[in-house]
């Protein structure tokens, strides 16, 4: 079992709890300058209204850490229409349960009514309809949340947190653990397999055996998950700053191999590739920059492009057409495990296509491939291969310094190369 990080018990160490209630806490510790002003001016208007209204889930979760959350979530005892009403700026979403969105600018504050948990209602013709659509009380709304850590309330305006399920002992000791009975709740919605993961990997926590036991079961369930739900779920363990911990987590919970096909050998170079990618990911959106699921995927799927061109090059006798059909093969295979858009795939093929011609020293080729649309792409990728030694370092930095160079030096350097 992994524990809380030396900065959470430094911090647990100090602050002052005060329960006013079995489930109240008077927690003044939080940093308010991680929360979003607009979460705080939502959760005032509601409450200069007469209604109660808590920030909830992961953005709590994520300011006990003390890490900035990403997304912030607000409930209230108000309804839709209430809540419509108080926000000029706001729309109503959602058909079943509805929500409503409070626009500020670029920012959005999803702001949801107290909900119960889902119901099973029998039909006549046997069938089940699952009902999630009531409203309900703050315990009854921590209820159907998914693990303790995620289901804790807290108001930034008289610094309330509100705790029915001893999420804040769980965040302390670094455990997750799913509220109710693990295997129910994983089979009402397997996602949540992948959301524990997650959380494991985002916060270096670990799942309490309960939790932890029906989830080899549930897992083939995972395969049922409509797929862009899927997708949007196993993107955001690459791309959201702990790709390399992801990965890592993914593997040992033997779950990446569910989504994801694996080199038939393994080695080193292919370790060191990539985790120099997934490293390089956590840089890029640590620092506010576009990462794009394609590339992600191009190097994930690499390896198994590579062993299978070595061999194809042989069989067809012809290193391109090897390629091709390489390429073809993983992807035909890939998307059978899990669905990749044809608008990634058809930009992993070309980061794929474009690795040879790196390599072509014809001054002609070399100025089409500068002028390729995918060209920034392919080459940061072809950079990745020199880190990992499987491509000679001397490419990368030709071509580092070929892209610097002014007109002038840059047919002088391809010059030279066509004298050596
Ligand atoms: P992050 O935003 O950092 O990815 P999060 O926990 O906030 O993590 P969201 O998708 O923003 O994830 O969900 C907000 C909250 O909604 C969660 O913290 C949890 O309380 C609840 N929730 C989300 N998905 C589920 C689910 N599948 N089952 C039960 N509760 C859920
Ligand atoms: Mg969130």
């Amino acid at each position: 079992m992994s524990s809380a990080p030396p900065i959470l018990k430094s911090f647990f160490k100090k602050f002052k709890k005060t329960k006013k209630s079995n489930f109240e806490i008077d927690f003044k510790k939080i940093d308010i300058s991680l929360i979003s002003i607009h979460a705080i001016k939502t959760i005032e208007v509601l409450e200069d209204n007469g209604f109660e209204a808590y920030l909830v889930g992961g953005a709590v979760r994520d300011l006990l850490f003390g890490i900035k959350p990403k997304d912030f979530d607000v409930v209230t005892n108000a309804t839709p229409d209430q809540i419509h009403h108080l926000f000029r700026r706001s729309r109503m979403i959602g058909r079943r349960f509805q929500l409503v969105h409070v626009i500020y600018g670029r920012e959005v504050i999803e702001v949801s009514t107290y909900r119960s948990q889902q119901k099973k209602i029998p039909q006549a013709d046997g069938s089940v309809i699952k009902d999630d659509n009531h409203f309900g009380t703050i315990e009854e709304d921590a209820m159907r949340r998914d693990f303790t850590i995620n289901a804790m309330f807290y108001s930034p305006t008289n610094h309330k947190l509100v705790d029915f399920h001893d999420g804040l002992e769980d965040l302390k000791h670094g455990i997750i653990r799913i509220i109710g009975d693990p295997e129910k709740r994983y089979q009402e919605d397997p996602i949540r397999i992948l959301r524990a993961f997650r959380v494991c990997a985002k916060l270096n926590m670990s799942l309490n055996s309960a939790s932890r036991s029906p989830i080899k079961k549930i897992v083939p369930l995972l395969h049922e998950i409509p797929h862009s739900r899927l997708f949007d779920e196993v993107i955001k363990f690459f791309l959201t700053g702990h790709a390399l911990n992801s990965y890592k987590v993914l593997c040992d919970e033997n779950i990446y191999s569910q989504f994801f096909l694996s080199p038939e050998i393994e080695s080193k170079e292919i370790n060191l590739f990539i985790s120099n990618g997934l490293k390089n990911t956590d840089l890029r959106i640590n620092q506010d920059k576009s990462c794009n699921p394609s590339f992600l995927f191009s190097f994930l799927l690499w390896h198994q492009v590579h062993q299978l061109w070595d061999q194809y090059k042989i069989e067809l006798k012809h290193s391109i057409a090897g390629l091709n059909q390489a390429i073809d093969e993983v992807i035909e295979k890939q998307i059978k495990l899990f669905p990749i858009h044809k608008r990634f795939t058809i930009t992993m093929k070309e980061i794929w296509r474009l690795q040879p011609r790196f390599e072509n020293q014809s001054p002609k080729k070399i100025y089409r491939l500068l002028l390729h649309p995918r060209f920034r792409a392919a080459y940061d990728f072809m950079l990745l291969r020199c880190q990992s030694n499987e491509l000679d370092h001397s490419i990368g930095i030709w071509w580092t310094n070929f892209i610097d160079a002014d007109h002038h030096e840059k047919s002088l350097m391809v010059k030279e190369l066509t004298r050596k």
